[in-house]
């Protein structure tokens, strides 16, 4: 099966290597491109280039279907519930498998706990909101905690041991080492198919602390385009839920519109996915507003942050 660059037939390391330094490192990349710019960028015959754009095509399934394929591969979507009834009612049922959900907020709006308890009820059977599966759980900022694992898996009646040894974390150190476990996560999805969730907390705080300044932007929106579009690949590909969350900060120089701004620019709206934006309320009190889903209506609802976890 077609997963990546270097399963296309005929791309040994050397064309894998060209292909790279002239951008077409993703399947889509080559998908769309033409077979003359494919065929000079890499230094292939223009037939290999036809043979490997039809190829990745098809791996991505790109073709007319109709609206009834559309609607039964819908259908295989599957949701993991966030412990709060009006939050899974704000996201069309629970957190999305095939899809990237994006959670943006400011500091200590409870992104994190989000991500921990979903690591905890992808655990849960299908009959209480979960997938019986199992969590990847990427932490950029160390702010992974056992303890609220165990507190969210006792308040549900698991074993908090048994939660924990299913929730596998690491703690990624710069953007390059995210990137890089990113790229490495393919081959321990395809081993263990029990995987139901990746999580990435946070997606951007390591691109935002190393490509600082206007200079460094557009390489900065570029790295992070590629490595989001990774995740998204693996969502579709393996039926899972990637969630990501990012930090935005305070924009008091604005006037119009919201005064907060994602931290990834304008770069996450191009990628597919549900934003999610989650606001301070009174106490422990959150709210969740749907930002951009393409079949979801706008909305806000109102979620509790408690010892024992998520809840209405
Ligand atoms: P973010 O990741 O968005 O910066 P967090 O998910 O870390 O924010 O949320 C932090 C908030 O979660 C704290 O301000 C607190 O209100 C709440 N919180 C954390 N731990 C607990 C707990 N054990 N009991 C109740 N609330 C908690
Ligand atoms: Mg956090």
């Amino acid at each position: 099966r077609i997963k990546s660059v270097r399963d296309l037939s005929g791309v040994g390391q050397a064309v894998l290597n060209k292909l790279t330094e002239a951008g077409y490192s993703t399947l889509e990349s080559i998908a769309v491109a033409s077979p003359q710019d494919l065929s000079t960028a890499a230094g292939i015959p223009l037939t290999t280039a036809q043979r490997i754009i039809k190829e990745a095509r098809d791996a991505l399934d790109i073709r007319f279907k109709t609206a009834l394929e559309i609607e039964q591969e819908r259908a295989s979507v599957k949701k993991i519930t966030t412990g709060s009834q009006a939050l899974d009612g704000l996201l069309g049922g629970g957190i999305e498998t095939r899809t990237m959900t994006e959670l943006f907020g400011e500091f200590g709006s409870g992104k994190t706990q989000i991500c921990h308890q979903v690591s905890v009820n992808v655990q849960l059977p299908p009959e209480k909101g979960g997938l019986s599966g199992k969590a990847l759980y990427i932490d950029t900022e160390g702010t992974f905690r056992t303890e609220r694992i165990k507190a969210m898996a006792s308040a549900l009646g698991l074993e908090p041991k048994d939660v924990l040894q299913n929730i596998m974390s690491i703690r990624a150190i710069n953007t390059d080492h995210q990137i890089a476990i990113v790229e490495e996560l393919q081959d321990i999805i395809a081993k263990d198919n029990t995987i139901k969730l990746v999580v990435v907390d946070s997606i951007t705080s390591h691109f935002r602390a190393e490509y600082s300044g206007r200079e460094n932007l557009a390489v900065r929106q570029q790295k992070l385009n590629r490595h989001l579009h990774q995740l998204v690949r693996l969502a579709e590909i393996y039926d899972l839920a990637v969630i990501v969350t990012n930090q935005v900060m305070a924009r008091p120089d604005m006037f119009y519109g919201d005064p907060t701004v994602a931290v990834g620019g304008h770069t996450l709206y191009h990628v597919p996915g549900i934003r999610v934006q989650i606001k301070k309320s009174r106490g422990n009190r959150r709210i969740a507003r749907m930002v951009d889903a393409p079949h979801l209506p706008e909305g806000e609802v109102v979620f509790s942050i408690t010892n024992t976890g998520i809840r209405d």
